[in-house]
């Protein structure tokens, strides 16, 4: 089985050769990501490995078709970058399901806690010796409403730590988890009482045509004043310019994004001596109660061993069985 790993970063090598050698896997890396101009580069191989900025649309289905792929397995959970209506039939995709949900939701409370308690701006200044404490007032989380879209493994793990700081839960799926609602701290409603009843907002649901810009002006509209917006999902559910124009009205009291809807050519690479082509992000990154990470809420030695020990599973399982358990579509 030889596979040809797209967009690598120095530290996938180390558990997915732990793992390659173990199986029986020859995997070749290549920095550069999969799309239609580098889909090349898979010839003679009988599978690629990719990640979530590595394009997987008709074009690239049906070049890895025609170059023998044989299946496409996904290093991560989301799969909104492959067209999974084109693969059916043509090429088998699988993916992570889950590899550990405490990774991207104790991420997201070290955002949330980071924006609201200033550590960010207390950080720069102590390291100057400023130890000045204006501008640096917080606020409780205990007592405080969060509002949690999409209920599934992530999200699930979040309320239990927001739980852990006396919080209450206001919850939105639509595919509500039976038992979930104790009818007290925690309530499945409708998107519109969760919008205009939480304190904080954290969006935990995969992208889909349904869900793209979900937090839009509108949405924002509806939200209390001073609304805490916490994105570790997908960029594209949140309209970053509506986004934006929130904040500066002040309806929006702080943003903390690990990802953003733009982010493919950006995040994950040092970008430090170029010029920001994109407005809207260096507007937010500008904003003292915006904090930015580059998609880096699944990035624990933990998470990195069990994508390796899985995404080499499903391959092996794939060219040995005919199956996989973790197929997609
Ligand atoms: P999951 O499949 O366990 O849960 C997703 C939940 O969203 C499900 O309960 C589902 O019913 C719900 N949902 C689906 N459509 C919805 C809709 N239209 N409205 C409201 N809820 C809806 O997924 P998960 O493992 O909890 O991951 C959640 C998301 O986190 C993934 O889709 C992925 O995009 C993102 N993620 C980000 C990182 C990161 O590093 N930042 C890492 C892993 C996953």
């Amino acid at each position: 089985m030889r596979i040809a790993f797209f967009d690598t970063k120095p530290y996938d090598k180390p558990s997915f050769d732990k793992y390659a050698e173990a199986y029986g896997v020859e995997i070749k890396y290549f920095e550069t990501k999969l799309n239609g101009d580098t889909a090349e580069l898979a010839h003679g191989f009988d599978g690629v490995c990719v990640f979530v900025n590595d394009t997987v649309d008709a074009e690239v289905i049906d070049k890895l078709c025609e170059l023998g792929v044989k299946v496409v397995a996904l290093r991560c959970a989301g799969f909104n970058n492959v067209d999974i209506r084109h693969a059916r039939g043509k090429i088998t995709v699988v993916r992570v399901p889950a590899y550990s949900p405490y990774a991207v939701a104790e991420h997201a409370m070290a955002l949330l806690l980071t924006s609201i308690r200033r550590i960010h701006k207390a950080y720069i200044r102590s390291r100057d010796f400023n130890f000045s404490l204006s501008g640096l007032t917080g606020f409780d989380l205990h007592g405080k409403t969060v509002g949690i879209i999409g209920t599934g493994k992530i999200g699930r793990v979040f309320i239990d730590i927001c739980r852990g700081f006396g919080m209450k839960v206001l919850a939105y799926d639509k595919f509500p988890v039976p038992d979930l609602d104790n009818g007290d701290t925690v309530r499945y409603v409708g998107l519109d009482e969760l919008l205009s009843g939480s304190d904080i907002i954290s969006l935990h649901c995969p992208l889909t045509e349904e869900t793209y810009h979900m937090i839009s002006e509108d949405a924002i509209e509806k939200c209390k004043k001073g609304v805490v917006i916490i994105n570790t999902s997908r960029g594209a559910l949140v309209d970053a310019e509506a986004l934006l124009a929130g904040i500066k009205s002040r309806k929006v009291g702080a943003a903390c994004l690990d990802v953003y809807e733009e982010e493919s050519e950006l995040f994950f690479e040092d970008n430090s001596g170029h010029i920001l082509e994109d407005d809207t992000l260096a507007r937010l990154i500008s904003m003292p109660n915006v904090i930015v990470t580059s998609h880096q809420a699944f990035l624990t030695e933990d998470a990195l061993e069990n994508i390796a020990e899985t995404t080499v599973a499903n391959i092996v399982s794939f060219f040995e069985k005919g199956e996989c358990p973790n197929e997609v579509g």
